[in-house]
């Protein structure tokens, strides 16, 4: 059979550790043997990062941008033992918060729903996704840790030279502070990618803050959001029968676990981080998630939401053949093959999407999985390495 051909090159961001040995697998297993796979490759293994200074990490952003469609491995965010783990010239920032904050927009988590998976939640019947925001607040903050006695202080100094301050806290002792930003071009354009992305997909839009609480920082972002909303996308939501719902984030939780699901629940960026891991698995499992980044002016950058997986990556370097979950990154793959068909009119790319997607469900569902689902499963499950569970998908796409 001839290979599928592409036209414009995918970027592909390779990773660390377990999730590195997974993307190799997948390209050998299921996507080689039938696409002739154009990309243009770039190392963000932490080892490359520290010997580009991290300027790898920019380049990929920037190279998403040149190409639209990106596709991204989970990599190591380092800390202080993974400075000295890998003997690091620096402690460098999230690829992911690089990343986010040059291409700025909106990241979309749905979760990945196969039969014989309940989610823990009963009430759920329809997926949830959560859409993050991916620009500012603690992602990009600036922090400082206080020694003793002394005022913190807010200062704005604008460019014509005026200045607004405000007090933050008269210390009597040691403690610490954060300053937190963000921008209404970026706020604006979250609130546009979740209302199109709603339309889109012909769900509810819901959106929570703690604007009570903050009321400038986590106000501002309802007001926008309310703004756009009246302006540009009221008329559009109710001829299309959809409705956009704002409430507080506590408020938001205690709705959303007593929900039947189907609904786009979007998240100030940390809200999102912590609400999609949590979403994600009560649905089954975080490797059973998708995860898009959709920048204001339509770049679409596709991950797992899951880790590097570091105990399992240690047992494979001990020679075991681990059972990590390789589906999340493979929809990965699906999702910026089946954009870059989309975007290039190659019909036959986006097919070959779909028809993986397929199989990996069909594999799941016949029965043959990985560890983390098999102890969720209901039915008789049969547990293999990630390498198996690769082949039999491969055989099942061979079949259909
Ligand atoms: P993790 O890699 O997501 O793994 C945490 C645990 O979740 C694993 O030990 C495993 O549990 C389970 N798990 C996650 N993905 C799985 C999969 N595909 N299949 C089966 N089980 C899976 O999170 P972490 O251990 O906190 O972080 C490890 C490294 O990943 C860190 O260096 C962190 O910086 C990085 N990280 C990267 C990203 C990203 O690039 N998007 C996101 C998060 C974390 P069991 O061990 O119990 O089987
Ligand atoms: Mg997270």
């Amino acid at each position: 059979m001839a290979l599928i051909q592409m036209k414009t090159p995918l970027v592909e961001m390779d990773g660390d550790e377990m999730t590195r040995i997974l993307w190799a697998d997948i390209k050998e297993i299921l996507l080689a043997p039938y696409v002739e796979l154009k990309t243009a490759y770039y190392d963000l293994g932490l080892k490359h990062r520290d010997e580009t200074l991290d300027q790898v990490t920019v380049d990929s952003a920037l190279a998403a941008r040149k190409y639209g469609v990106a596709v991204k491995c989970a990599t190591i965010t380092p800390n202080a033992q993974r400075v000295e783990e890998y003997g690091l010239k620096q402690m460098w920032k999230s690829p992911n918060g690089t990343i986010r904050a040059l291409l700025d927009g909106t990241v979309f988590r749905a979760p990945i729903l196969v039969r014989g998976i309940r989610p823990s939640v009963r009430t759920w019947e329809k997926p949830i996704t959560i859409a993050r925001h991916a620009y500012g607040d603690v992602y990009r903050n600036a922090e400082m840790k206080i020694d003793g006695p002394g005022r913190v202080e807010l200062v704005f100094t604008g460019a014509d030279g005026s200045e607004k301050r405000t007090p933050v806290f008269d210390f009597k002792g040691p403690g610490i502070v954060q300053g937190i930003h963000n921008l209404d071009s970026s706020i604006s354009s979250f609130a546009r990618s979740c209302f199109n992305y709603a339309l889109d997909r012909g769900q509810d839009l819901w959106f929570s803050t703690k604007d009570t609480i903050s009321k400038t920082y986590d106000h501002r972002f309802k007001d926008l959001f309310q703004e756009i909303f009246d302006k540009e996308y009221s008329a559009a939501f109710q001829k299309a029968g959809i409705t956009y719902f704002y409430t507080l984030i506590d408020d938001a939780v205690a709705r959303i676990i007593r929900s039947k699901g189907g609904m786009i629940w979007a998240c100030k960026n940390y809200d999102g981080d912590v609400m999609s891991d949590m979403v994600a698995t009560a649905f089954g499992s975080l490797a059973m998630m998708t995860s898009v980044l959709v920048s204001p002016d339509g770049i679409f950058e596709y991950e797992a939401a899951h880790g590097t997986v570091t105990r399992h990556y240690y047992r494979y370097l001990k020679g075991e053949s681990p059972s990590t979950n390789p589906v999340a990154t493979i929809f990965a793959w699906t999702g910026a093959l089946r954009k870059r068909g989309e975007l290039d009119s190659l019909p036959a790319l986006s097919g070959f999407a779909d028809r993986l997607e397929k199989a990996v469900l069909a594999t799941i569902e016949g029965g043959v999985m990985t560890g983390d689902l098999a102890a969720l499963f209901e039915g008789s499950a049969r547990t293999v390495s990630t390498k198996e569970f690769l082949q039999a998908v491969r055989a099942c796409l061979e079949s259909a």
